[in-house]
């Protein structure tokens, strides 16, 4: 700008950064200081710097001096190159506000969760010591070890034990997830054989369709399926993807569990022809909680929990767990788990 022509360059840093940075109280010996850095020949990163504009506003330049001999003279010429970076500092400002404030509301979450993890699981044990006292009285009240109930109380004490083990069940499975949650669980890491699963699925789930008119087939190879992880757990996930496929499928259905290997993955299929999942809910499937509005509307009871711990169980293993379903038209959920390497 034509204004700044016969000025000293000095007025055109803003003094307070200048006496900062060089470490002096004078400005013109400030600058001096920093002329001799420039004539000293050592390259000079460019910099942010502030400079005082003609109205007196500041703005960010990024800024390098540099000086060179006039030849024949006894004089210096020196070279600024300043870059107006303003507005683009600014939004970098901006970024790391707003990045910073990210960090923390994440770590508020965190310690939010970790609050409500150890809640959880201290009132889900708390419950489970006077429930399970509960379930016990009123099967001796039901068996007459104490006085010989009447007919029409043993219909209302076998509703308190039914509702008792509910909650107990309720308990189990907060306790369970909460101790996946916080990565506390100490599981093994041994060989287990899936196709012996099988059979153990098969024991687990014969009550359940004791008395309903359910196909139930089971197909799995003859050799053992071997993957690493923890016994109860997959088993568990097995179980409870065939009890859902029973309580899920009217009278009439088919189910079927499938066992296979499939390159280097076991994959366990669970098949039914029941009410099926509406494609638009199946993201929310595995979340805590969560029960489809067909499984609400058809009053089928639930905590909705089961398929978040099998989730998490499934990847606690290295494996994946997908389903494939829609509106009263069945389901598949399948697992695929890594096979032991051999
Ligand atoms: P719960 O069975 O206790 O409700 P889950 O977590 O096991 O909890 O399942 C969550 C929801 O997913 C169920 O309430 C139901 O709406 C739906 N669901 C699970 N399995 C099936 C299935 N085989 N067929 C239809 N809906 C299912």
């Amino acid at each position: 700008a034509p204004e700044q022509i016969g000025q000293p360059f000095v007025g055109l840093l803003d003094q307070d950064q200048l006496l900062d940075r060089v470490g002096s109280t004078d400005p013109d010996e400030a600058f001096a200081k920093l002329v001799a850095e420039a004539r000293s020949g050592a390259e000079m990163p460019a910099r942010d710097w502030r400079w005082v504009a003609s109205n007196g506003s500041l703005q960010t330049v990024s800024m390098t001096l540099s000086a060179a001999e006039i030849a024949g003279t006894d004089q210096m010429g020196f070279l600024c190159v300043a870059r107006d970076v303003t507005e683009q500092r600014a939004s970098q400002e901006l970024l790391v506000a707003a990045l910073e404030k990210e960090r923390t509301a994440v770590e508020r979450l965190r310690a939010v969760d970790t609050a409500k993890n150890e809640f959880v699981s201290t009132v889900s044990h708390e419950l489970r010591t006077p429930v399970t006292s509960i379930v016990g009285y009123t099967e001796m009240l039901m068996d007459g070890s104490i006085v010989e109930p009447d007919p029409d109380q043993v219909r209302l004490l076998e509703t308190i034990a039914r509702n008792a083990q509910r909650l107990i069940v309720l308990c189990n499975d907060l306790l369970t997830l909460s101790g996946l949650d916080s990565g506390n669980i100490n599981w093994q890491a041994e060989a287990v054989d899936l196709t012996a699963g099988m059979s153990v699925v098969e024991d687990s789930v014969a009550p359940l369709i004791s008395g309903r008119d359910l196909a139930l087939t089971l197909d799995a190879p003859d050799t053992p399926v071997l993957v690493t992880g923890d016994r109860t757990q997959l088993e568990r996930v097995m179980i409870n993807l065939v009890s859902n496929a029973v309580k899920f499928t009217e009278d009439g259905g088919v189910i079927r569990v499938r066992l296979e290997v499939d390159g280097d993955e076991a994959v366990f299929s669970v098949t039914d022809t029941g009410i099926g999942i509406p494609i638009e809910e199946q993201g929310n499937l595995f979340q805590k909680f969560f029960r489809t509005s067909t499984a609400q509307r058809q009053a089928i009871q639930g905590t909705g929990l089961g398929l978040s711990i099998v989730a998490s169980i499934v990847s606690a293993h290295g494996g994946q767990i997908k389903v494939r379903s829609a509106h009263l038209e069945g389901s598949t959920f399948t697992v695929r788990l890594p096979l032991r390497a051999t």
